[in-house]
């Protein structure tokens, strides 16, 4: 087991890093930004070490600043979080060929799955059914209009590197297609500096279940079943549980199984996720697969009661799994809601600045994952998100009822935050039924 650690993240993240080596007995080294300087987390980690400006560049994306941080503390290992440079594969090669673990996937399985055309390919491999589309870049107008026809419209244009939701474009008939496909190359060019795309039906109505798995470096795989992130809004996640309340057991099985086979036919390792949309028959089909430890796993690891961050941790060390399938339970019902500093009545304008007055929620069935505090200044560099609220009780009706009274309990002043948008989904009669999909908030929570 390793006995030191760099975080090269911050926030949430970092934190919760932060506990897991605690209890692992890890000291911990984390890196931070001048726009973080005065954030109480850095004062519960063994070493701070300032890395540069508020720009992702100069700091949390600036690779030999985060190494030779790295090699002053004499680190054995670096915990990547989620975002920045979690997803390189460069970073990645770097760490190992500095004799530094990077605690995550291989470089070969993070380089075949990253690419969302490659890990199709991967996925027709390991019989993972993958939605009907291009099955590889499109290169030209006519090339797009000959498949689309093929398949059907609605199509989306995607970006193959694309992440976060950007770089898609639905096309509801051949006008919208020419016009979007040359839009989403340009798009894609400038967000991921790759102009290759691709098109697939688009699944109306769909649900995006995902499913969480682990791998050890000696050919363990196992999952730790689903998440269901249909509530979304502009194709970003806004709250996720498990299990799906859609999902029949049959499916929920397959769609498991398949998850797992993924991950052996790509000799992966460390945690990841594999993303399937669903549609309202039931069948399933993969969208991507995230190598890296996700924002939602709280959600798993309520329901399940394995921590997936001291996982990581092992598994990165060496070390085999400390569990096998048959001990993977889903116990009872988790919801997590993220709680974003933003405006929901300005169309969810980020909302950066002082928090002055902070009661967080606590009792029965809550967790809550976060950095912030009374006084905490949210920088505006960086993504809004503040924290996450999870609450895990033995049955779907009891999760919302605590969540709704956990989210009563909040309060952050004067900043703004989702929390009473929350407070309307746990409301809403769609959402109690389980009656919801990818596109349900826009279409019926917030029309325009
Ligand atoms: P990103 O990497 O940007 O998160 P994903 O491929 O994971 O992109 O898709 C994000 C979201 O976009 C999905 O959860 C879903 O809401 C929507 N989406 C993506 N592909 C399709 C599709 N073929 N049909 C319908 N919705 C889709």
């Amino acid at each position: 087991m390793f006995q030191k650690i760099l975080i090269a993240n911050r926030g949430e993240i970092a934190l919760r890093i932060i506990r897991a080596c605690r209890e692992l007995g890890i000291q911990t080294v984390v890196v931070y930004s001048t726009a973080d300087r005065d954030a109480a987390y850095l004062k519960m980690a063994d070493q701070a070490i300032c890395i540069g400006d508020a720009s992702p560049a100069e700091s949390y994306l600036n690779i030999p600043r985060i190494i030779s941080a790295a090699e002053i503390s004499d680190v054995e290992a670096i915990h990547p979080g989620y975002g920045f440079l979690s997803e390189k594969h460069h970073f990645a090669e770097i760490c190992r060929s500095c004799k530094i673990e990077f605690i995550g996937p291989p470089v070969d399985a993070m380089l075949a799955l990253g690419d969302k055309v490659q890990c199709k390919k991967i996925a027709k491999r390991a019989k993972v059914p993958t939605v009907p589309g291009s099955d590889g870049a499109v290169e030209d107008e006519k090339q797009a209009v000959e498949i689309a026809s093929k398949i059907g419209y609605p199509v989306i244009i995607k970006a193959s590197a694309g992440g976060g939701g950007r770089g898609m474009r639905v096309a509801h008939n051949e006008m919208t297609l020419r016009a979007g496909l040359n839009q989403a190359r340009a798009e894609a060019e400038n967000a991921f500096k790759d102009p290759t795309v691709y098109i697939e039906k688009y699944v109306e109505f769909g649900r995006h279940v995902e499913v969480q798995v682990i791998a050890d470096q000696h050919g363990n795989a196992v999952h730790l079943w689903e998440r269901d992130c249909s509530m979304q809004r502009r194709h970003q996640k806004l709250v996720e549980e498990s299990p799906s309340p859609f999902l029949k057991q049959s499916v929920r099985e397959e769609l498991c199984a398949a998850a797992v086979r993924l991950v052996r036919e790509s000799k992966y390792f460390n945690a990841g996720t594999v993303e399937f949309l669903v549609d309202k028959d039931q069948n399933f089909y993969i969208l991507e697969v995230n190598a890296r430890i996700q924002v939602e796993h709280p959600v798993t690891e309520s329901v399940t009661g394995i921590d997936l961050i001291k996982e990581q941790i092992r598994v990165a060390s060496g070390e085999r799994l400390s569990f096998v399938q048959k001990d993977v339970e889903q116990r009872g019902h988790a919801i997590e809601c993220r709680i974003n500093a933003e405006d929901p009545a300005r169309n969810f304008a980020p909302f950066p600045g002082v928090i002055e007055e902070y009661r967080p929620p606590g009792g029965p069935g809550v967790r809550l994952d976060s950095h912030v505090y009374a006084g905490y200044r949210i920088p505006p560099n960086y993504d809004s998100m503040i924290g996450k609220l999870i609450v895990h009780r033995p049955t779907r009706e009891q999760a919302i009822a605590t969540m709704k009274r956990a989210l009563s309990e909040f309060h952050i002043s004067p900043i703004r935050t989702t929390i009473p948008f929350h407070l309307q989904i746990m409301d809403n009669e769609h959402f109690r039924r389980g009656e919801v999909d990818t596109g349900f908030v826009e279409r019926v929570m917030l029309p325009k």
